[in-house]
């Protein structure tokens, strides 16, 4: 069947003057894709014509931006549940350390302590013994008795050198000394 020029005013939705109308009438009537297509126009037409209901832009924009708020919520919520969650780990994971440091304190502060105890203790002897031997040695004193005091003080200075290493190495020593 020739659908033309029928096809074509229908798809082109031309304005039909009133011989070609009584044409497509005719032609409508023995040709079933001819009046498919007719309805199909009418239905897109009806369709082109409904337009969005007053207000209608505003409100999905306004549901748009409220979506938008939530969603951004809810992001935040999920950040503030991701960093409580990741700290608590954190501090779960850390908790053997943290408790370490909090108890290291008072040790470190025994440890310090007994070691100004033992520099002032040391610093003393070595008082007592440069008195000495101001006390004992006039001031006329040889050049090789003067490198026999010098070594002295290095050998000194050398076993107090290596007490503190001992003493820092091992801390507890004279404390297990005295049970
Ligand atoms: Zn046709």
């Amino acid at each position: 069947m020739n659908h033309r020029p029928f096809e074509d005013w229908l798809l082109n939705e031309q304005q039909l003057t009133p011989a070609e109308k009584r044409d497509l009438d005719a032609h409508l009537r023995t040709c079933k894709y001819c009046t498919a297509l007719t309805e199909t126009g009418l239905e897109l037409r009806s369709v082109r014509k409904v337009s969005p209901a007053p207000g209608f832009t505003a409100r999905f924009q306004q549901r748009l931006a409220t979506r938008r708020i939530a969603e951004r919520r809810r992001r935040l919520w999920g950040l503030i549940v991701l960093l409580l969650g990741g700290g608590g780990l954190l501090l779960w994971l850390t908790a053997p350390l943290l408790l370490a440091l909090f108890r290291s304190p008072a040790q470190w502060l025994t440890i310090a302590i007994g070691y100004v105890l033992f520099i002032v203790s040391s610093v003393q002897t070595l008082a007592d013994v440069a008195l000495v031997f101001l006390r004992v040695v006039p001031g006329f004193i040889p050049p090789y008795v003067w490198m026999v005091i010098v070594s002295a003080l290095a050998g000194l200075g050398l076993l107090w050198t290596v007490s503190i290493w001992r003493f820092s190495r091992f801390p507890r020593i004279p404390q297990q000394h005295s049970s």
